[in-house]
């Protein structure tokens, strides 16, 4: 993980300390000595990271990490404050100013390495929501996700708390519930465990001086499954036990507090956890609602013709390999121009989704609907002959045609009628376009006999089956 870091204090002996320790870690390291050169840095460089000393003159580092928090361009870096106080105060100022974590002087490398390791991952891990939002951006239908990590709310979270001290699970439980935080404790790793993977929970607090057992197999379990693997854990150690820390962050830990434990820092570092998990799942819930607005017909629900383009051709490659034929039906609304014309434009949009509604009805799990556009539609059918597809497109036929449709009053119900083309494919060279176009033939045929019918394309059928159109 090559990751860009700037340093920033005005102190230079300070500066080539951090500096020296971050590249042996393989980090690449670029440095500023006060606010405005730090500022002039993170727009030229863009680092990954800014580590920010507090105390300097002029400019003071609440006020840089205030003004890369206030540029659009440079908001999403993480900036961690270097404070030679350990006054709390202090750090609640740091937290306020926007920073995402703070650190100490002298700095422990442990707690160096813990912290900036941990914003880097998750600063690529959004980078790369950020980048697939952009991607489906292009489609023409993503919502960028709105708000900060910092608007995240870090309350009433569902935290899981493996700790066989009763004094330290008290107050880890006392602590946590000034946030109102659910907790719940388990007194063994496999109990956690086993609670982990039945229930859904924000942050995983785990002690690493339990008396019977490891703390660092529950950490290695929990993201080794695919439901934890992505739940945040924080570990809780004692004062000389820094090197096992080390090791849980291999192992994927995102952060620790040191026993005794100070409710100030706990505090911060738990809704710290919380809140980066909270706007995580948003980029990806934001991201996945998008993508599934870019395949489906906003008005029916049912799939677009975007979506049938990319996936048809995959479904006749998978047919031509299994020898099996792949039917296709299009249909499309008899007159709706009259539905239109005579009871207005809100009722035609019921009778398409009704019409979506009974198409999809009456279909297998692995037929699929979409809606290509205006009153026409595309049932695609894996694994079905030209007689079978038939079979498929009367029933469709008849469940649209024989029952009228109720729409809002003062209308009532309307008779609606489809008329549909069949066609076959899975023959080797056939195209999906060519397999879309014998329907779409098929189907002008039906309308020019009468409307409220089928035809079936003889074409393009596998030899040996028998399709006689059907009325
Ligand atoms: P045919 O039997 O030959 O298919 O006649 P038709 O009237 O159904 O076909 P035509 O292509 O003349 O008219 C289609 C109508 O569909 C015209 C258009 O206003 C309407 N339409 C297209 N998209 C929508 C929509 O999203 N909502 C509504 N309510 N109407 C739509
Ligand atoms: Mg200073
Ligand atoms: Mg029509």
């Amino acid at each position: 993980m090559s990751a860009r870091v700037l340093v920033v204090d005005d102190v230079l002996p300070n500066v080539k300390l951090l500096a020296a320790k971050l590249t042996r870690e393989y980090f690449d390291v670029i440095t500023a000595y006060n606010g405005p050169e730090a500022l002039d840095q993170v727009r030229k460089e863009a680092p990954d990271i800014v580590l920010l000393d507090v105390m300097m003159p002029g400019m003071d580092g609440f006020e840089v990490c205030e003004k890369i928090r206030s540029d659009p361009s440079t908001m999403h870096i993480p900036v961690v404050m270097v404070t030679a106080l350990s006054d709390v105060a202090d750090r609640v100022r740091g937290l306020e100013s926007g920073a995402d974590d703070f650190l100490t002087k002298p700095v422990n490398d442990i707690a160096l390495f813990a912290r900036v390791r941990s914003l880097v991952r998750l600063k690529m891990m959004m980078d790369e929501w950020r980048l697939r939002e952009n991607t489906s951006g292009q489609f023409g239908v993503i919502e960028p996700t709105t708000g900060t990590l910092l608007s995240e709310s870090h309350e009433k979270a569902r935290v899981l708390v493996l700790e066989d001290s009763a004094l330290d699970l008290d107050k880890i439980t006392d602590t946590l519930a000034r946030d109102s935080n659910h907790v719940v404790a388990a007194e063994t790793g496999a109990r956690a465990l086993e609670r982990a993977l039945s229930d859904d929970f924000e942050l995983v607090i785990i002690s690493l001086t339990l008396l019977n057992e490891d703390g660092l197999r529950l950490c290695s379990q929990l993201r080794s499954h695919e439901r934890t693997r992505q739940v945040p854990i924080l570990l809780v150690v004692d004062e000389g036990d820094l090197n096992r820390v080390a090791k849980g962050l291999e192992l994927g830990a995102n952060d620790y507090v040191i026993k005794p434990i100070d409710r100030n820092e706990l505090l911060a570092r738990v809704r710290t956890q919380i809140r980066r998990k909270r706007y995580q799942d948003r980029l990806r819930a934001n991201y996945e609602q998008s993508l599934s607005m870019a395949l489906t017909d906003s008005l029916t629900g049912v799939f677009n013709r975007r979506y049938v383009s990319a996936h048809l051709p995959r479904l006749l490659d998978r047919a031509i390999d299994n020898h099996k034929p792949v039917s296709v039906l299009m249909f499309d609304i008899d007159h709706f121009k009259v539905v239109n014309d005579t009871y207005g434009h809100d009722v035609g949009d019921e009778v398409l989704k009704e019409v979506a509604t009974r198409a999809s009805r009456n279909l297998r799990t692995f037929d699929l609907v979409a809606r290509l556009g205006g009153e026409e539609f595309i049932v695609i059918l894996p694994d079905t002959d030209g007689e079978g597809a038939a079979t498929v497109a009367e029933r469709l036929r008849q469940r649209i045609g024989d029952t009228p449709f109720t729409v809002s009053a003062p209308v009532g119900e309307i008779a609606v009628t489809v008329s549909v083309g069949v066609s076959i494919g899975g023959r080797l060279g056939d195209t999906a376009e060519a397999v879309v176009k014998r329907a779409d033939e098929a189907l002008y045929d039906a309308k020019r006999r009468g409307r409220n019918c089928v035809a079936v394309d003889p074409r393009g059928d596998i030899a040996e089956l028998h399709i006689s159109p059907v009325r």
